[in-house]
């Protein structure tokens, strides 16, 4: 079985980069690639606000969320509240890790009362820079959150009562087995560096999939999938730390 591609989305937002995120959205109509998305629900981070607000945005995430898109709630605010690193280890900025149980539990419950109320609350959670801790999974939990789309691995494995499938880098490997998250930050990426990407996303179309379908991947061996996520923690670890 070949490497399977799940392709993330990072920081949408009304004010997004919307003419470099264009293509993504024509390659995916053209060849039905069901993305999945981090939608901020009430974003304050400025620098997020990149184009002109899209006026339609709720309407156009629902009709996205028809043809088969996961969206994923990233964070509330999207505005760092901590530098903890989190369960993770990555990063040094959180919007949630650190913070008391009760505060995440509000900030997330927030969040998800808008989804809910646009209709696009699919339970799927994103943390903003990865950064997470056992209290923001309680909450997630307790808010009826079934997956998070964060962790180490190349198969989807349960932390803590919720489905956690991994996302490594934003480069694939075409290991050949599991299914490699793909995240992508449209606001700044080059034009270069989104034709390169679409050339991968036709190139590779047979082989992506959408957020339901890459947590139902499993390992061939249960050994497999526990030892692929530990190297590559270790790989990881070893390439931020060399990274400084
Ligand atoms: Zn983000």
């Amino acid at each position: 079985m070949p490497t399977r591609y799940l392709i993330r989305f990072d920081d949408i937002t009304p004010g997004m980069a919307w003419s470099k995120f264009k293509p993504f959205e024509t390659v995916s109509d053209e060849l039905s690639l069901p993305y999945l998305i981090g939608v901020v629900p009430d974003c304050q981070d400025p620098s997020l606000s990149v184009e002109q607000e899209r006026a339609d945005f709720w309407p156009w995430l629902r009709e996205k969320s028809l043809k088969g898109w996961t969206i994923a709630q990233h964070g509330y605010t999207h505005v760092y509240a901590t530098k903890e690193r989190g369960l993770l280890g990555i990063g040094r900025k959180s919007e949630f890790a650190g913070l008391s149980y009760q505060e995440q539990f509000d900030r997330l419950s927030a969040g998800k009362d808008i989804l809910v109320r646009e209709g696009v609350w699919h339970g799927v959670f994103m943390a903003p820079s990865h950064s997470f801790d056992a209290h923001t999974l309680k909450a997630l939990k307790a808010l009826d959150f079934s997956a998070l789309t964060d962790g180490y691995g190349f198969y989807a494995y349960d932390l803590d009562g919720l489905v956690a499938l991994p996302q490594l880098l934003a480069q694939p490997l075409g290991l050949g087995f599991g299914v490699e998250t793909i995240c992508l930050h449209v606001n700044t990426m080059s034009d270069a560096a989104i034709a390169h990407r679409i050339e991968f996303l036709k190139a590779h179309h047979s082989s992506i999939i959408g957020f339901g379908e890459a947590i139902s991947v499993e390992a061939p061996f249960d050994r497999v999938e526990r030892v692929t996520r530990f190297m590559s923690h270790i790989a990881l670890r070893s390439y931020r730390l060399l990274r400084g």
